[in-house]
């Protein structure tokens, strides 16, 4: 689609605020004609044009064509170089992508590599940071500022004569593949010239361009996050159905030089089965899999930054190094001075607001208020729960200096000479 160089010295369009008087400057004509006029019009067109039940076959396996043509062929294929395919396959992708009105290969691959580099950054020439809106198509309805543009490598592309084949005669692909061909089938086939260029012509590539745009915008904004929760791409089945299977997206962030989106086999992805089935034909070769092992891993650490995050809102007690030290006769007498203080296992406890719920009874607790309750409490009378536990701990207020009753009972025989 079209670009927009800067004249030098000169403010962009971008810079300015939108006002009567300038908005249609703002705006990127071609390419709104290409994503909104156009298709409002294919919409239009359609209340007065009869659906023939082989138009529509026709033009939902042409949806399937042009999409794979996207997802394996512009995304897959060249902008993540996720697999190698021989010539056949390679113009097959850049003719029937061209059919998807998208921009052409160089276009697309040299924005679609700055959005990985620069994810959610102002580089990040769809940034849904900017809202889910403007992700989604404004990004192409307004003029972008050339200034904040994510500069990428792409020479690998200029290499390749598919590429700029394509890219040199973007306007007759888009023309042919987009409109004229889907057109022709139908036309010639079964007689429906208008049904072909209005449904598997115009609505079906704007029904591509529309999947399109969800990956970067609900595939940024719905879902589940399973391996990296600090940037904004997720997963989620339903960009997957409307997307032929990159609705995984977490993953494709995390790993987008995986052939696959989906890495379960029940989860929909025919972009992955089509580029396995060419593989099974010799069409692709040198599919590239990030190794199980690896994608676990960062499964893993996800899980365990949400399970750090739920910990960390929750009361464990104060820590034990922030704890005041008490000495054992203090202890004693503070207890002597009415305190309902507890010590088990060299910590000390207050509970006093506890006394009447303990699920033992009153008396039992009551009996332990002023002694070291350590082996009572640890199976002594009865084995606690982790619950209880974890209860206790919310109770500690100090720490005995020297450890449990025991431990000072020794330290002090040891003084005394008792224990050479
Ligand atoms: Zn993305
Ligand atoms: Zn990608």
């Amino acid at each position: 689609m079209a670009k927009t160089e800067p004249s030098a010295g000169k403010q962009h369009i971008s810079e300015k605020p939108v006002t009567f008087g300038n908005w249609y400057q703002h705006v990127n004509w071609i390419n709104t004609t290409l994503i909104l006029i156009v298709p409002v019009g294919g919409i239009v067109a359609a209340f007065y044009t009869q659906l023939r039940a082989i138009t529509a076959a026709w033009a939902l396996l042409y949806y399937f064509w042009t999409g794979l043509g996207i997802t394996a062929g512009y995304h897959r294929l060249w902008a993540h170089r996720s697999y190698e395919a021989g010539l056949p396959i390679r113009i097959f992708l850049a003719c029937v992508g061209g059919g998807a009105v998208q921009g052409s290969i160089r276009w697309w691959s040299s924005k679609h590599r700055a959005h990985h580099r620069w994810t959610d950054t102002v580089k990040d020439p769809y940034s849904v940071m900017k809202g889910l809106w403007y992700s989604h198509f404004m990004w192409m309805v307004l003029n972008q500022n050339p200034k904040t543009r994510g500069r990428t490598d792409i020479s690998d592309l200029n290499e390749d004569p598919v590429v700029v084949w394509q890219h040199k005669n973007y306007g007759s692909v888009i023309l042919i593949f987009g409109v004229l061909f889907p057109m022709f089938v139908a036309g010639l086939g079964w007689g429906d010239w208008k049904g072909g260029l209005v449904y598997a012509g115009i609505l079906r590539f704007s029904f591509v361009q529309q999947a399109t745009f969800c990956v970067n915008s609900l595939a940024h904004w719905l879902g589940e996050q399973p391996f990296d929760d600090r940037n904004s791409p997720r997963d989620h089945v339903v960009t997957a159905l409307i997307t032929l299977g990159e609705g995984y997206h977490n993953f494709h962030h995390e790993f987008p030089s995986d052939y696959r989106n989906a890495i379960e086999w029940w989860q929909y992805d025919p972009t992955k089965w089509s580029i396995w089935v060419w593989k099974q034909l010799g069409l692709a070769t040198n599919l590239k899999q990030f190794r199980a092992n690896e994608i676990e891993k960062g499964r893993v650490q996800q899980l365990q930054k949400k399970i750090d995050q739920k910990r960390s809102k929750l009361d464990w007690g104060v820590p034990l190094d922030q704890l005041p030290v008490i000495d054992w006769d203090n202890f004693i007498a503070e207890t002597q001075s009415g305190k309902a203080l507890v010590a088990i296992a060299g910590v000390v406890h207050d509970v006093s607001k506890f006394i009447t719920e303990h699920p033992g009874g009153k008396t039992l607790i009551s009996s332990a208020i002023g002694k070291d309750a350590t082996a009572m409490f640890n199976g002594g009378v009865y084995t606690h729960s982790n619950a209880a536990h974890n209860l206790l701990s919310s109770m500690r207020v100090g720490v005995i200096r020297g450890g449990g009753e025991v431990e000072i009972w020794r330290h002090r025989n040891n003084q005394k000479g008792l224990y050479a």
